[in-house]
């Protein structure tokens, strides 16, 4: 592809990416407004008013900070990090929200030392969004699969994720990514694709597989990074 084709490509991400973000706050923000101007009008606070428009700050707030993510990488600091360290303490942070719903997440490992090169805490956030939507999918009691394995001819960390959820319709899978769209009441959209974003700059690749009603895998392979390099690199922590 020539250049110009990548730029205008690049350009009509920003522009869908702004268009997005003016229309999921502004929303938030006329209903701000809306409560300021009736408060005003009745010349005193109501506490019912302030809830709502506490809910609709948070709205924005959240909004907001998953779009930081994506504006991110002067603050990247890679090193080497065990995938499998990562992955059972964003398991053991995420795990209430599971017990609550009685779903059991079961890790497998059949990966020896999986060290990546990345930064810890945008991988820990990527996990996070996949089981987060992992829990979120599924509508009844069941167990989550998480596997992690290293692929020797490609020399990646393979880690997957798969949910007995409902599954994801042949036509919202091609959506994915796509920054806002959700089908969840209070969802933002906004994981998958700062997720995807964050594996890309990791030099990863992000896969996911569905069947509706069965459920859903989400694949995701780093470069694993080789033992000699690990010794070399673990000196500089
Ligand atoms: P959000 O979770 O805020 O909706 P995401 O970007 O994380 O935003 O996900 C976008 C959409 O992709 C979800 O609304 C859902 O429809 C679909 N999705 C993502 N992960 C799964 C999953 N594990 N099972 C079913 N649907 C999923
Ligand atoms: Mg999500």
């Amino acid at each position: 592809k020539d250049e110009f084709l990548r730029n205008s490509e690049k350009l009509s991400v920003v522009g869908q990416l702004a268009a997005g973000v003016a229309h999921e706050i502004r929303n938030p923000l006329t209903a701000l407004k809306g409560f300021i101007q009736l408060m005003i009008n009745s010349e005193e606070p109501s506490p019912k008013y302030l809830a709502i428009m506490k809910e609709e700050l948070e709205r924005i707030e959240l909004i907001v900070s998953e779009l930081l993510m994506l504006s991110k990488p002067q603050t990247i600091h890679l090193r080497p990090v065990d995938m499998q360290e990562m992955i059972e303490e964003v398991s053991a942070l995420i795990s209430a929200q599971a017990v609550m719903k009685n779903i059991a997440i079961d890790l497998h490992s059949q990966a020896a030392c999986p060290l990546i090169y990345c930064d810890p805490n945008q991988i820990k956030q990527v996990m996070i969004n996949f089981l987060k939507n992992a829990i979120e999918a599924m509508t009844s009691e069941g167990s989550i699969e998480v596997g992690l394995t290293t692929d020797k001819y490609t020399e990646q960390v393979v880690l997957r994720i798969t949910d007995q959820g409902c599954g994801i319709p042949e036509d919202q899978l091609k959506r994915l990514g796509e920054p806002f769209f959700t089908t969840k009441e209070g969802g933002t959209g906004l994981g998958l694709m700062v997720s995807r974003r964050i594996i890309e700059q990791h030099g990863g690749k992000l896969t996911i597989t569905s069947t509706v009603h069965v459920g859903t895998t989400v694949e995701v392979r780093f470069p694993l990074m080789k033992e000699g390099l690990v010794e070399h690199a673990a000196v500089g922590i």
